[in-house]
């Protein structure tokens, strides 16, 4: 089995457990993405919520990408970590008055707004100050991202976004309100998505959509297919970025633009997943009845997607060369569900060795708790360690 190449020596003096981010894989990450969206009426919002570490976030706007933000704590990082507010597109299903200001305030590119009382709150507000509110249109597709349930969006019986059945009564309402401006539609189906057959769905469900808004006499210079692209947390090591050629060739395929139409994304997982590892070590090895548990000083306060969601990580002890024996690999929390994997092949493993989990750069810092009184994991980069 390859394993991943860690600084172990530098690793050795430090605390654990510890995020730690390639940040040459970040950028090799992005360059594939800027490849295959120069030239192109493609704009990628980086969704921070997957990771809002700043010299991430730092690294990923000196790219030139937009931001896709889901709360007004968001935006500010995002602008201050060096977004161009211009580029920001806020989405969520309840914005408070005080978050809807922060995008008011900072002339935002977009509010993705999800019902019809949102639009009447946003446009009272933007009266207020005099301005006009960019919004787009979160639409419920009901096209299966064929994921996790727990990460699935875009189906009916779903809290994100604006049926189709209610679009005349939100045209009505966006038609009625004069700080009210609808440039674009806005998707977002689901995360982690494989299946590539999903995103195809979608597409389909965008055209006829695009043309009921050409027969109402709207015209839409923004369509937004929202994230979701999933990365190979089985094999990190073989597939460390994720298959951007295939997914925007895909929409370039399946979403002739028109003219006046521009394209827009809002990956997140794809972009950090794999560049971030959470590096704990091994506290006890106990021997059980049947099998061996690895308990490592991380828990699902460092990481909490494999509790939370049934998710995979792919792990590796970086310190042993012994031969391959079945582990439990568990974390020190108060809960049952506090369990990373289970019996999964590792290197024999002793106290102190040192275990990575790996393709954890996406909804794993952002997640973080202080529940059981936890220290907050440190952050360290391949650039600066
Ligand atoms: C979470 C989210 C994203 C990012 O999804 P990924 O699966 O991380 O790419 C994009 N858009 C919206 C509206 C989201 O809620």
């Amino acid at each position: 089995m390859i394993k991943g190449k860690f600084p172990n020596d530098k690793f050795e003096q430090l605390e654990t457990p510890f995020y730690y981010y390639d940040m040459e894989l970040l950028r090799k990450t992005l360059i594939a993405i800027t490849k295959e969206t120069e030239n192109k009426p493609f704009h990628v919002h980086y969704a921070l919520k997957a990771n809002f570490n700043p010299i991430i976030l730092k690294e990923i706007a000196s790219f030139g990408f937009g931001a896709d933000c889901v709360s007004g704590n968001e935006i500010l990082r995002a602008i201050e970590c060096g977004f161009d507010p211009s580029k920001i597109a806020f989405a969520g299903v309840g914005k408070t008055d005080k978050e809807i200001n922060i995008g008011l305030d900072n002339n935002i590119f977009c509010f993705n707004v999800e019902s019809i009382p949102e639009i009447e709150v946003i446009n009272k507000l933007a009266e207020k100050k005099g301005k006009i509110a960019s919004v787009a249109l979160r639409i419920n597709p009901n096209v299966d991202a064929r994921t996790h349930k727990y990460i699935t969006t875009g189906l009916y019986e779903n809290k994100f976004g604006i049926n189709e059945q209610d679009l005349p009564k939100t045209i009505q309402t966006v038609k009625s309100s004069p700080n009210i401006k609808l440039i674009g539609i806005h998707f977002h189906i689901g995360s982690q998505i494989t299946d590539l057959t999903s995103f195809e769905d979608l597409c389909v469900k965008v055209k006829s959509i695009r043309n009921w808004f050409k027969q109402e006499g709207i015209d839409l210079p923004v369509l937004n297919v929202g994230g979701g692209l999933g990365i190979n947390y089985q094999h990190p090591n073989h597939f460390p970025i994720a298959d951007f050629e295939s997914y925007f060739r895909l929409f370039e395929k399946y979403l002739d633009l028109w003219e006046n139409q521009t394209l827009h994304f809002e990956l997140g997982r794809s972009v950090v997943a794999p560049c971030g590892s959470l590096i704990s070590r091994a506290v006890f090895i106990k021997e059980g009845i049947k099998k061996n548990f690895l308990i490592i000083d991380a828990g699902m306060t460092d990481l909490i997607r494999p509790a939370l969601y049934q998710a995979f990580h792919h792990i590796e002890n970086i310190s042993s060369d012994e031969e391959y024996t079945p582990y439990d690999v568990v974390g020190p929390i108060c809960e049952s569900s506090d369990m990373f994997a289970e019996q999964i092949m590792l290197n024999r493993s002793k106290r102190g060795d040192l275990i990575a989990i790996r393709s954890a750069g996406a909804y794993g810092e952002t997640m973080v708790s202080r529940y059981n009184c936890r220290d907050l994991p440190a952050s360290y980069f391949s650039d600066t360690l």
